[in-house]
Protein backbone atom coordinates (compact mmCIF):
# COMPACT_ATOMS: atom_id res chain seq x y z
CA UNK A 1 0.00 0.00 0.00
CA UNK A 2 1.16 3.01 -1.25
CA UNK A 3 0.71 6.70 0.46
CA UNK A 4 -0.04 9.98 -0.90
CA UNK A 5 -1.42 12.86 0.28
CA UNK A 6 -2.95 15.79 -1.75
CA UNK A 7 -5.16 18.90 0.50
CA UNK A 8 -8.19 17.98 -1.86
CA UNK A 9 -9.33 15.19 -3.21
CA UNK A 10 -12.10 15.01 -6.24
CA UNK A 11 -13.46 11.44 -7.10
CA UNK A 12 -14.44 11.01 -10.46
CA UNK A 13 -14.50 13.66 -13.67
CA UNK A 14 -16.98 13.70 -15.30
CA UNK A 15 -20.13 16.82 -15.53
CA UNK A 16 -19.86 17.09 -11.50
CA UNK A 17 -15.57 16.46 -10.80
CA UNK A 18 -14.54 18.28 -14.32
CA UNK A 19 -16.94 21.22 -13.08
CA UNK A 20 -15.49 20.94 -9.56
CA UNK A 21 -11.85 20.63 -10.12
CA UNK A 22 -11.76 23.70 -12.77
CA UNK A 23 -13.81 25.32 -9.84
CA UNK A 24 -11.36 25.26 -7.66
CA UNK A 25 -8.16 24.98 -9.82
CA UNK A 26 -7.03 28.56 -8.65
CA UNK A 27 -6.29 27.38 -5.36
CA UNK A 28 -3.43 25.25 -6.78
CA UNK A 29 -1.41 28.77 -6.86
CA UNK A 30 -2.02 29.43 -3.33
CA UNK A 31 0.18 26.04 -2.74
CA UNK A 32 -3.26 24.01 -2.34
CA UNK A 33 -2.51 19.94 -3.58
CA UNK A 34 -5.35 18.76 -5.61
CA UNK A 35 -5.80 15.46 -7.23
CA UNK A 36 -8.89 13.97 -9.14
CA UNK A 37 -9.04 9.97 -9.01
CA UNK A 38 -10.43 8.94 -12.13
CA UNK A 39 -11.30 5.04 -12.32
CA UNK A 40 -11.68 5.09 -16.70
CA UNK A 41 -8.92 5.91 -19.02
CA UNK A 42 -8.16 9.43 -20.86
CA UNK A 43 -8.78 8.52 -24.52
CA UNK A 44 -7.21 9.99 -27.52
CA UNK A 45 -8.58 10.96 -30.70
CA UNK A 46 -6.72 7.59 -31.87
CA UNK A 47 -8.65 5.48 -29.78
CA UNK A 48 -11.72 7.06 -30.51
CA UNK A 49 -13.09 4.55 -33.35
CA UNK A 50 -16.58 4.95 -33.77
CA UNK A 51 -16.66 0.81 -33.37
CA UNK A 52 -19.87 0.69 -31.76
CA UNK A 53 -19.42 -2.36 -29.12
CA UNK A 54 -15.61 -1.46 -29.31
CA UNK A 55 -16.29 1.71 -27.91
CA UNK A 56 -18.92 0.79 -25.34
CA UNK A 57 -16.26 -1.44 -24.22
CA UNK A 58 -13.99 1.21 -23.55
CA UNK A 59 -16.41 4.22 -22.54
CA UNK A 60 -19.18 2.98 -20.60
CA UNK A 61 -19.17 1.36 -16.79
CA UNK A 62 -19.84 -2.83 -18.04
CA UNK A 63 -20.34 -1.94 -20.96
CA UNK A 64 -22.86 0.34 -21.56
CA UNK A 65 -25.03 -2.39 -20.14
CA UNK A 66 -26.01 -2.03 -16.34
CA UNK A 67 -28.97 -3.15 -15.61
CA UNK A 68 -31.58 -3.12 -12.62
CA UNK A 69 -32.07 -5.93 -10.50
CA UNK A 70 -35.06 -7.46 -12.34
CA UNK A 71 -33.20 -6.67 -15.07
CA UNK A 72 -36.31 -4.36 -16.88
CA UNK A 73 -33.93 -1.19 -17.14
CA UNK A 74 -30.67 -1.09 -19.16
CA UNK A 75 -28.84 1.87 -17.28
CA UNK A 76 -25.81 3.94 -19.29
CA UNK A 77 -23.06 5.90 -17.74
CA UNK A 78 -19.54 6.79 -18.84
CA UNK A 79 -16.36 5.89 -17.27
CA UNK A 80 -13.47 7.71 -18.60
CA UNK A 81 -11.51 10.91 -18.44
CA UNK A 82 -14.31 12.75 -18.44
CA UNK A 83 -17.00 10.46 -17.07
CA UNK A 84 -20.14 10.76 -19.43
CA UNK A 85 -19.74 14.03 -20.93
CA UNK A 86 -17.37 11.81 -23.22
CA UNK A 87 -20.29 10.03 -24.43
CA UNK A 88 -23.24 12.18 -24.13
CA UNK A 89 -25.06 14.14 -27.07
CA UNK A 90 -24.15 18.00 -25.59
CA UNK A 91 -27.99 18.72 -25.50
CA UNK A 92 -27.77 22.22 -23.23
CA UNK A 93 -30.81 22.99 -21.42
CA UNK A 94 -30.55 24.98 -18.47
CA UNK A 95 -33.52 23.92 -15.58
CA UNK A 96 -36.79 25.49 -16.01
CA UNK A 97 -37.71 27.28 -12.66
CA UNK A 98 -40.86 24.96 -11.75
CA UNK A 99 -38.66 21.92 -10.78
CA UNK A 100 -36.40 24.06 -8.56
CA UNK A 101 -39.51 25.03 -6.73
CA UNK A 102 -40.62 20.86 -6.52
CA UNK A 103 -37.56 19.92 -5.46
CA UNK A 104 -37.95 22.34 -2.75
CA UNK A 105 -34.11 22.05 -1.06
CA UNK A 106 -33.90 24.89 1.68
CA UNK A 107 -31.28 27.20 0.83
CA UNK A 108 -31.16 26.15 -3.10
CA UNK A 109 -32.76 29.13 -5.52
CA UNK A 110 -33.82 28.86 -8.98
CA UNK A 111 -31.97 32.37 -9.89
CA UNK A 112 -28.80 31.04 -8.68
CA UNK A 113 -28.98 27.70 -10.32
CA UNK A 114 -30.08 29.57 -13.59
CA UNK A 115 -27.03 31.71 -13.35
CA UNK A 116 -24.71 29.30 -13.01
CA UNK A 117 -26.39 27.09 -15.14
CA UNK A 118 -25.98 30.10 -18.49
CA UNK A 119 -22.36 30.28 -17.28
CA UNK A 120 -21.60 26.57 -17.94
CA UNK A 121 -24.16 26.56 -21.14
CA UNK A 122 -21.63 30.07 -22.63
CA UNK A 123 -18.34 28.44 -21.38
CA UNK A 124 -19.38 25.12 -23.37
CA UNK A 125 -20.79 27.15 -26.35
CA UNK A 126 -24.29 25.62 -26.17
CA UNK A 127 -25.63 27.19 -29.57
CA UNK A 128 -28.22 26.40 -32.07
CA UNK A 129 -27.15 24.42 -35.09
CA UNK A 130 -26.37 25.76 -38.62
CA UNK A 131 -29.01 23.86 -41.17
CA UNK A 132 -26.49 22.43 -43.12
CA UNK A 133 -26.04 20.38 -40.03
CA UNK A 134 -29.44 19.25 -39.41
CA UNK A 135 -30.05 16.02 -40.89
CA UNK A 136 -33.05 14.15 -42.97
CA UNK A 137 -33.69 12.28 -38.97
CA UNK A 138 -33.82 15.76 -37.22
CA UNK A 139 -35.64 17.37 -40.01
CA UNK A 140 -38.93 14.73 -40.38
CA UNK A 141 -39.16 14.95 -36.61
CA UNK A 142 -39.41 18.84 -36.69
CA UNK A 143 -41.81 18.21 -40.01
CA UNK A 144 -43.71 15.78 -38.03
CA UNK A 145 -44.72 18.01 -35.08
CA UNK A 146 -45.42 20.74 -37.02
CA UNK A 147 -47.35 18.92 -39.24
CA UNK A 148 -49.62 17.84 -36.00
CA UNK A 149 -49.50 21.25 -34.42
CA UNK A 150 -46.91 19.96 -31.67
CA UNK A 151 -44.55 22.37 -29.85
CA UNK A 152 -41.45 21.73 -31.54
CA UNK A 153 -37.77 23.62 -31.10
CA UNK A 154 -34.03 22.89 -31.65
CA UNK A 155 -31.76 21.77 -28.81
CA UNK A 156 -29.02 24.44 -27.66
CA UNK A 157 -25.67 22.23 -28.59
CA UNK A 158 -22.76 22.66 -26.60
CA UNK A 159 -20.46 21.86 -30.08
CA UNK A 160 -16.93 23.98 -31.47
CA UNK A 161 -16.52 22.51 -35.22
CA UNK A 162 -19.08 19.66 -35.36
CA UNK A 163 -18.62 17.83 -38.66
CA UNK A 164 -21.75 15.87 -38.08
CA UNK A 165 -20.10 12.68 -38.02
CA UNK A 166 -23.15 11.68 -35.66
CA UNK A 167 -20.72 9.75 -33.57
CA UNK A 168 -21.40 11.68 -29.78
CA UNK A 169 -22.41 8.63 -27.86
CA UNK A 170 -19.08 6.38 -28.84
CA UNK A 171 -17.00 9.31 -28.03
CA UNK A 172 -16.09 12.34 -30.82
CA UNK A 173 -13.02 11.76 -32.48
CA UNK A 174 -13.12 15.79 -33.89
CA UNK A 175 -12.53 17.08 -29.95
CA UNK A 176 -15.69 18.76 -31.27
CA UNK A 177 -17.97 18.00 -28.06
CA UNK A 178 -17.22 20.43 -25.28
CA UNK A 179 -17.43 18.26 -22.49
CA UNK A 180 -15.39 18.39 -19.29
CA UNK A 181 -12.46 16.70 -20.84
CA UNK A 182 -11.93 19.46 -23.40
CA UNK A 183 -12.90 22.72 -21.23
CA UNK A 184 -12.99 22.35 -17.85
CA UNK A 185 -10.41 19.19 -17.13
CA UNK A 186 -7.60 20.91 -19.32
CA UNK A 187 -7.93 24.14 -17.71
CA UNK A 188 -7.85 22.59 -13.85
CA UNK A 189 -4.33 20.69 -14.91
CA UNK A 190 -3.11 23.83 -16.79
CA UNK A 191 -3.44 25.54 -13.08
CA UNK A 192 -1.62 22.01 -11.26
CA UNK A 193 -4.58 20.20 -10.58
CA UNK A 194 -3.51 15.92 -11.18
CA UNK A 195 -5.98 14.00 -12.82
CA UNK A 196 -4.69 10.54 -12.09
CA UNK A 197 -6.69 7.70 -14.66
CA UNK A 198 -7.25 3.90 -13.93
CA UNK A 199 -7.69 4.86 -10.30
CA UNK A 200 -10.77 3.56 -8.30
CA UNK A 201 -11.15 4.66 -5.66
CA UNK A 202 -12.71 1.53 -3.27
CA UNK A 203 -13.62 3.25 0.33
CA UNK A 204 -13.61 6.55 1.96
CA UNK A 205 -12.01 6.06 5.66
CA UNK A 206 -12.33 9.38 7.84
CA UNK A 207 -11.12 11.57 4.24
CA UNK A 208 -8.73 8.83 3.65
CA UNK A 209 -9.50 7.13 0.15
CA UNK A 210 -8.51 3.44 -0.85
CA UNK A 211 -7.70 3.52 -4.11
CA UNK A 212 -6.09 0.67 -6.75
CA UNK A 213 -4.58 1.89 -9.77
CA UNK A 214 -4.86 -0.84 -12.54
CA UNK A 215 -2.30 -1.21 -16.01
CA UNK A 216 -4.16 0.36 -18.64
CA UNK A 217 -6.13 -1.70 -21.30
CA UNK A 218 -6.66 1.25 -23.53
CA UNK A 219 -5.84 4.85 -23.65
CA UNK A 220 -3.20 6.66 -21.66
CA UNK A 221 -1.29 5.22 -18.68
CA UNK A 222 -1.94 6.34 -15.41
CA UNK A 223 0.05 9.08 -13.46
CA UNK A 224 0.41 6.35 -10.73
CA UNK A 225 2.53 3.00 -10.89
CA UNK A 226 -0.58 -0.10 -10.62
CA UNK A 227 -1.18 -0.85 -6.96
CA UNK A 228 -2.95 0.17 -3.80
CA UNK A 229 -2.76 3.94 -2.51
CA UNK A 230 -3.76 5.08 0.79
CA UNK A 231 -4.76 8.53 -0.49
CA UNK A 232 -4.69 11.25 2.88
CA UNK A 233 -6.71 14.34 2.17
CA UNK A 234 -8.40 17.39 4.02
CA UNK A 235 -11.47 17.53 1.22
CA UNK A 236 -12.82 14.70 -0.33
CA UNK A 237 -15.38 15.80 -2.94
CA UNK A 238 -17.38 13.02 -4.22
CA UNK A 239 -18.39 12.62 -8.16
CA UNK A 240 -18.24 9.54 -8.94
CA UNK A 241 -22.04 9.82 -10.64
CA UNK A 242 -25.62 8.76 -9.21
CA UNK A 243 -24.81 4.84 -9.20
CA UNK A 244 -21.23 5.16 -7.86
CA UNK A 245 -21.06 7.65 -5.18
CA UNK A 246 -23.76 6.44 -3.31
CA UNK A 247 -22.22 2.72 -4.05
CA UNK A 248 -18.83 4.47 -2.37
CA UNK A 249 -20.55 6.05 0.23
CA UNK A 250 -22.41 3.12 1.51
CA UNK A 251 -19.26 0.45 1.10
CA UNK A 252 -17.43 3.39 3.15
CA UNK A 253 -19.97 2.61 6.08
CA UNK A 254 -21.86 6.22 5.82
CA UNK A 255 -25.07 4.07 5.71
CA UNK A 256 -25.82 3.35 9.40
CA UNK A 257 -25.88 7.11 10.20
CA UNK A 258 -27.72 8.54 7.01
CA UNK A 259 -30.89 6.26 6.34
CA UNK A 260 -31.55 7.86 2.81
CA UNK A 261 -28.32 7.60 1.33
CA UNK A 262 -29.17 5.38 -1.86
CA UNK A 263 -32.87 6.28 -1.77
CA UNK A 264 -35.13 8.32 -4.08
CA UNK A 265 -33.02 7.37 -7.54
CA UNK A 266 -34.97 8.46 -10.45
CA UNK A 267 -33.94 7.20 -13.85
CA UNK A 268 -36.13 9.44 -16.39
CA UNK A 269 -36.94 6.24 -17.86
CA UNK A 270 -36.66 6.04 -21.91
CA UNK A 271 -37.27 4.10 -24.90
CA UNK A 272 -36.21 3.98 -28.31
CA UNK A 273 -38.94 3.95 -31.23
CA UNK A 274 -38.40 3.85 -34.84
CA UNK A 275 -40.09 4.17 -37.89
CA UNK A 276 -39.43 2.77 -41.58
CA UNK A 277 -39.51 5.45 -44.68
CA UNK A 278 -39.09 4.40 -47.83
CA UNK A 279 -36.01 5.75 -48.74
CA UNK A 280 -32.47 6.28 -47.24
CA UNK A 281 -32.79 9.15 -44.23
CA UNK A 282 -29.63 10.51 -43.29
CA UNK A 283 -29.46 9.63 -39.63
CA UNK A 284 -25.72 9.15 -38.75
CA UNK A 285 -24.65 12.23 -40.59
CA UNK A 286 -24.78 15.33 -39.27
CA UNK A 287 -26.03 16.16 -35.55
CA UNK A 288 -27.91 13.33 -33.78
CA UNK A 289 -30.44 14.97 -31.54
CA UNK A 290 -31.29 18.38 -33.16
CA UNK A 291 -34.91 18.83 -31.87
CA UNK A 292 -37.19 18.10 -29.04
CA UNK A 293 -40.93 18.64 -28.73
CA UNK A 294 -42.52 19.44 -24.63
CA UNK A 295 -46.00 19.26 -26.38
CA UNK A 296 -47.06 16.55 -23.61
CA UNK A 297 -44.99 17.37 -20.47
CA UNK A 298 -47.42 18.63 -18.58
CA UNK A 299 -50.60 16.69 -19.49
CA UNK A 300 -48.69 12.98 -19.99
CA UNK A 301 -45.40 13.48 -18.05
CA UNK A 302 -42.86 12.52 -21.03
CA UNK A 303 -40.65 14.75 -24.11
CA UNK A 304 -40.04 13.34 -27.02
CA UNK A 305 -36.61 14.06 -28.60
CA UNK A 306 -34.62 13.07 -32.05
CA UNK A 307 -31.80 10.84 -31.57
CA UNK A 308 -29.87 8.02 -33.37
CA UNK A 309 -28.45 4.89 -31.95
CA UNK A 310 -26.06 2.66 -33.40
CA UNK A 311 -26.74 -1.13 -34.87
CA UNK A 312 -26.56 -3.06 -31.73
CA UNK A 313 -28.61 -0.64 -29.26
CA UNK A 314 -31.30 -0.22 -31.49
CA UNK A 315 -31.73 -4.10 -32.39
CA UNK A 316 -31.78 -4.39 -28.29
CA UNK A 317 -34.38 -1.68 -28.21
CA UNK A 318 -36.92 -3.56 -30.53
CA UNK A 319 -39.46 -6.29 -29.17
CA UNK A 320 -38.98 -9.70 -30.20
CA UNK A 321 -36.81 -11.53 -32.68
CA UNK A 322 -36.78 -13.64 -36.01
CA UNK A 323 -37.10 -11.96 -39.27
CA UNK A 324 -39.49 -9.78 -38.67
CA UNK A 325 -37.00 -7.90 -36.23
CA UNK A 326 -34.28 -9.00 -38.76
CA UNK A 327 -36.29 -7.32 -42.05
CA UNK A 328 -36.50 -3.83 -39.56
CA UNK A 329 -33.12 -4.26 -38.83
CA UNK A 330 -32.04 -4.81 -42.86
CA UNK A 331 -34.08 -1.50 -43.35
CA UNK A 332 -31.78 0.24 -40.52
CA UNK A 333 -30.53 2.98 -43.18
CA UNK A 334 -34.47 4.24 -43.76
CA UNK A 335 -35.39 4.32 -40.03
CA UNK A 336 -36.39 7.70 -38.27
CA UNK A 337 -35.92 7.42 -34.82
CA UNK A 338 -37.30 9.77 -31.46
CA UNK A 339 -36.43 8.89 -27.84
CA UNK A 340 -39.37 9.40 -25.27
CA UNK A 341 -37.86 10.71 -21.98
CA UNK A 342 -40.55 9.77 -18.92
CA UNK A 343 -40.63 12.07 -15.96
CA UNK A 344 -40.14 9.35 -12.74
CA UNK A 345 -40.93 9.69 -8.88
CA UNK A 346 -38.46 9.96 -6.47
CA UNK A 347 -39.31 7.18 -4.26
CA UNK A 348 -37.36 5.96 -1.32
CA UNK A 349 -37.57 2.34 -2.16
CA UNK A 350 -35.70 2.98 -5.74
CA UNK A 351 -32.92 2.94 -4.83
CA UNK A 352 -29.07 1.83 -5.00
CA UNK A 353 -27.26 -0.98 -2.59
CA UNK A 354 -24.44 -2.64 -2.64
CA UNK A 355 -23.56 -6.79 -3.05
CA UNK A 356 -21.34 -8.56 -1.35
CA UNK A 357 -18.18 -7.59 -3.37
CA UNK A 358 -19.64 -3.62 -3.16
CA UNK A 359 -20.72 -3.25 -6.25
CA UNK A 360 -23.51 -1.04 -7.36
CA UNK A 361 -27.23 -3.02 -7.39
CA UNK A 362 -30.29 -1.49 -8.64
CA UNK A 363 -33.61 -2.09 -7.43
CA UNK A 364 -36.16 0.27 -9.37
CA UNK A 365 -39.89 -0.11 -9.83
CA UNK A 366 -41.69 1.79 -12.68
CA UNK A 367 -44.59 3.36 -11.39
CA UNK A 368 -48.21 2.68 -13.19
CA UNK A 369 -48.14 6.58 -13.68
CA UNK A 370 -44.38 6.34 -15.50
CA UNK A 371 -46.03 3.09 -18.08
CA UNK A 372 -49.25 5.00 -18.65
CA UNK A 373 -46.43 8.13 -19.69
CA UNK A 374 -44.27 5.52 -22.03
CA UNK A 375 -47.75 4.39 -23.20
CA UNK A 376 -48.59 7.46 -24.72
CA UNK A 377 -45.52 8.32 -25.97
CA UNK A 378 -45.44 5.37 -28.24
CA UNK A 379 -48.87 6.80 -30.18
CA UNK A 380 -47.93 10.02 -30.12
CA UNK A 381 -44.53 9.13 -31.59
CA UNK A 382 -46.23 7.29 -34.28
CA UNK A 383 -48.18 10.06 -35.22
CA UNK A 384 -45.12 12.32 -35.24
CA UNK A 385 -43.50 9.33 -37.79
CA UNK A 386 -46.73 8.63 -39.59
CA UNK A 387 -47.02 12.47 -40.66
CA UNK A 388 -43.22 12.56 -41.08
CA UNK A 389 -43.99 10.19 -44.04
CA UNK A 390 -43.18 6.82 -42.70
CA UNK A 391 -44.76 3.61 -44.01
CA UNK A 392 -44.30 2.09 -41.08
CA UNK A 393 -43.39 1.41 -37.32
CA UNK A 394 -42.41 -0.53 -34.85
CA UNK A 395 -44.08 0.00 -31.43
CA UNK A 396 -42.79 -1.71 -28.24
CA UNK A 397 -45.83 -2.83 -27.14
CA UNK A 398 -47.59 -3.30 -30.46
CA UNK A 399 -49.76 -6.29 -30.51
CA UNK A 400 -48.11 -6.84 -34.12
CA UNK A 401 -44.36 -6.22 -34.75
CA UNK A 402 -45.36 -3.70 -37.80
CA UNK A 403 -48.14 -0.97 -37.62
CA UNK A 404 -48.46 0.54 -41.08
CA UNK A 405 -49.52 3.83 -42.16
CA UNK A 406 -53.01 3.24 -43.21
CA UNK A 407 -53.81 1.62 -39.36
CA UNK A 408 -53.17 4.72 -38.07
CA UNK A 409 -56.51 5.56 -37.15
CA UNK A 410 -56.16 2.31 -34.83
CA UNK A 411 -53.37 3.35 -32.61
CA UNK A 412 -55.22 3.24 -29.75
CA UNK A 413 -56.23 -0.62 -30.62
CA UNK A 414 -53.25 -1.98 -32.01
CA UNK A 415 -50.80 -0.57 -29.38
CA UNK A 416 -52.60 -1.80 -26.10
CA UNK A 417 -51.58 -0.36 -22.27
CA UNK A 418 -52.04 -3.97 -20.90
CA UNK A 419 -48.79 -4.82 -23.50
CA UNK A 420 -46.56 -2.02 -21.77
CA UNK A 421 -45.42 -4.55 -19.02
CA UNK A 422 -41.75 -3.84 -17.34
CA UNK A 423 -39.45 -7.16 -19.13
CA UNK A 424 -41.36 -6.70 -22.37
CA UNK A 425 -40.74 -3.70 -23.67
CA UNK A 426 -36.93 -2.89 -23.83
CA UNK A 427 -36.42 0.10 -21.13
CA UNK A 428 -33.18 2.55 -20.62
CA UNK A 429 -31.72 5.08 -18.75
CA UNK A 430 -28.93 7.71 -19.48
CA UNK A 431 -30.13 9.93 -17.22
CA UNK A 432 -29.52 9.06 -13.67
CA UNK A 433 -30.33 11.13 -10.71
CA UNK A 434 -30.45 10.79 -6.88
CA UNK A 435 -29.18 8.40 -4.75
CA UNK A 436 -27.47 11.50 -1.87
CA UNK A 437 -30.54 13.88 -2.44
CA UNK A 438 -30.06 17.36 -0.65
CA UNK A 439 -32.32 18.48 1.93
CA UNK A 440 -32.08 19.84 5.01
CA UNK A 441 -31.85 16.67 7.43
CA UNK A 442 -29.88 13.48 7.50
CA UNK A 443 -33.09 11.48 8.40
CA UNK A 444 -34.59 12.45 5.02
CA UNK A 445 -31.15 13.61 2.79
CA UNK A 446 -27.91 13.03 2.38
CA UNK A 447 -26.00 16.63 2.03
CA UNK A 448 -27.40 20.31 2.47
CA UNK A 449 -28.05 22.42 -0.54
CA UNK A 450 -24.45 23.02 -0.77
CA UNK A 451 -23.17 19.43 -1.27
CA UNK A 452 -21.90 19.27 2.37
CA UNK A 453 -22.60 15.29 3.82
CA UNK A 454 -24.45 15.68 7.02
CA UNK A 455 -22.32 15.05 9.42
CA UNK A 456 -19.17 14.18 7.89
CA UNK A 457 -17.13 17.63 7.99
CA UNK A 458 -14.46 17.76 4.84
CA UNK A 459 -16.87 15.31 2.55
CA UNK A 460 -18.99 16.52 0.42
CA UNK A 461 -20.91 15.17 -2.95
CA UNK A 462 -20.72 17.03 -6.16
CA UNK A 463 -22.64 15.36 -9.03
CA UNK A 464 -26.05 13.83 -10.53
CA UNK A 465 -26.59 12.27 -7.02
CA UNK A 466 -27.66 15.48 -5.81
CA UNK A 467 -30.75 15.71 -7.67
CA UNK A 468 -33.80 15.62 -4.92
CA UNK A 469 -36.27 14.40 -8.14
CA UNK A 470 -35.93 14.23 -11.56
CA UNK A 471 -34.31 17.12 -13.36
CA UNK A 472 -37.69 16.94 -15.92
CA UNK A 473 -34.43 18.19 -18.77
CA UNK A 474 -31.49 16.47 -19.60
CA UNK A 475 -29.74 16.93 -16.51
CA UNK A 476 -25.81 17.77 -17.34
CA UNK A 477 -25.78 21.56 -17.25
CA UNK A 478 -27.70 21.26 -13.48
CA UNK A 479 -24.82 18.91 -12.71
CA UNK A 480 -22.72 20.93 -13.13
CA UNK A 481 -24.21 24.20 -11.86
CA UNK A 482 -24.16 22.32 -8.72
CA UNK A 483 -21.16 21.11 -8.62
CA UNK A 484 -19.86 25.12 -9.14
CA UNK A 485 -21.69 25.59 -5.69
CA UNK A 486 -20.30 22.85 -4.05
CA UNK A 487 -16.69 24.29 -4.84
CA UNK A 488 -18.03 27.72 -4.08
CA UNK A 489 -18.61 26.27 -1.14
CA UNK A 490 -15.47 24.45 -0.53
CA UNK A 491 -13.90 27.56 -0.99
CA UNK A 492 -15.00 29.92 1.48
CA UNK A 493 -14.81 26.22 4.08
CA UNK A 494 -11.14 25.83 2.75
CA UNK A 495 -8.99 27.98 5.14
CA UNK A 496 -10.80 26.49 8.21
CA UNK A 497 -10.97 22.91 6.82
CA UNK A 498 -7.53 22.79 5.28
CA UNK A 499 -6.05 24.18 8.41
CA UNK A 500 -7.18 21.16 10.30
C1 LIG B 1 -25.01 8.17 -23.55
C2 LIG B 1 -25.36 9.38 -22.73
C3 LIG B 1 -25.86 10.52 -23.36
C4 LIG B 1 -26.20 11.64 -22.59
N1 LIG B 1 -26.60 12.77 -23.24
C5 LIG B 1 -26.87 13.89 -22.51
C6 LIG B 1 -27.19 15.11 -23.16
O1 LIG B 1 -27.18 15.19 -24.39
N2 LIG B 1 -27.50 16.18 -22.39
C7 LIG B 1 -27.50 16.12 -21.01
O2 LIG B 1 -27.83 17.12 -20.37
N3 LIG B 1 -27.16 14.99 -20.38
C8 LIG B 1 -26.82 13.88 -21.09
N4 LIG B 1 -26.44 12.74 -20.45
C9 LIG B 1 -26.39 12.74 -18.97
C10 LIG B 1 -25.14 13.41 -18.43
O3 LIG B 1 -24.01 13.00 -19.15
C11 LIG B 1 -24.99 13.07 -16.95
O4 LIG B 1 -26.16 13.48 -16.26
C12 LIG B 1 -23.80 13.73 -16.28
O5 LIG B 1 -22.61 13.49 -16.98
C13 LIG B 1 -23.67 13.20 -14.85
O6 LIG B 1 -22.54 13.79 -14.25
P1 LIG B 1 -21.85 13.10 -13.01
O7 LIG B 1 -20.69 13.93 -12.64
O8 LIG B 1 -22.88 12.80 -12.00
O9 LIG B 1 -21.36 11.65 -13.52
P2 LIG B 1 -20.44 11.25 -14.73
O10 LIG B 1 -20.34 12.33 -15.74
O11 LIG B 1 -20.96 9.94 -15.18
O12 LIG B 1 -18.99 11.06 -14.08
C14 LIG B 1 -18.74 10.11 -13.07
C15 LIG B 1 -17.28 9.69 -13.17
O13 LIG B 1 -16.91 9.03 -11.97
C16 LIG B 1 -16.05 7.95 -12.28
N5 LIG B 1 -16.11 6.98 -11.17
C17 LIG B 1 -17.16 6.20 -10.82
N6 LIG B 1 -16.83 5.46 -9.74
C18 LIG B 1 -15.57 5.79 -9.40
C19 LIG B 1 -14.69 5.36 -8.37
N7 LIG B 1 -15.07 4.46 -7.47
N8 LIG B 1 -13.43 5.88 -8.33
C20 LIG B 1 -13.03 6.81 -9.25
N9 LIG B 1 -13.84 7.26 -10.24
C21 LIG B 1 -15.09 6.75 -10.31
C22 LIG B 1 -16.61 7.40 -13.57
O14 LIG B 1 -15.63 6.65 -14.27
C23 LIG B 1 -17.00 8.69 -14.29
O15 LIG B 1 -15.94 9.15 -15.09
C24 LIG B 1 -26.07 11.60 -21.18
C25 LIG B 1 -25.56 10.47 -20.56
C26 LIG B 1 -25.19 9.36 -21.31
C27 LIG B 1 -24.63 8.15 -20.62
S1 LIG C 1 -21.74 14.92 -34.55
FE1 LIG C 1 -20.31 16.60 -34.04
S2 LIG C 1 -20.09 16.49 -31.81
FE2 LIG C 1 -21.01 14.53 -32.45
S3 LIG C 1 -19.27 13.15 -32.75
FE3 LIG C 1 -19.63 14.12 -34.75
S4 LIG C 1 -18.30 15.95 -34.81
FE4 LIG C 1 -18.44 15.24 -32.68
Amino acid sequence: MRNETYDIVIIGSGAGGGTVAAALAPLCADGVRMAVLEWGAKLGPEDLTGRELEMARKLYVDGGAVLTRDGAITLAAGRAYGGSTVVYTGTSLPIPERVIERWSVPGLEWSDIDQRCRKYLAENNAHLLSEELINDNNRLFREGCERLGYRVAPFPINTHGCLGSGLCNLGCPNGAKRGTHVVQLPQAEAHGVEVITHCRVTSIDDRICRAVVTPPEHGEASRWEPGEYAVHARIVIVCAGALHTPALLLRSGLGSKLPALGRYLTLHPALILVGEHDRPIANFRGHPKSYWSDQFLDSHGFVLETCMYFPFTTAKNLIGFGEEHAELMRGFERLQMILVLANDPARAENRVTVDRDGHPVVDYTLTEGVLDALHASMKEAARIFFAAGARRIHAPAGVTFFIEARDEERLDELIPRSNVLPGRISITSAHIMGGCRMGREAATSVTDAWGRVHGFDGLFVADASLFPRCSEVNPYVTVMALADRVAERVRSDARELLSR
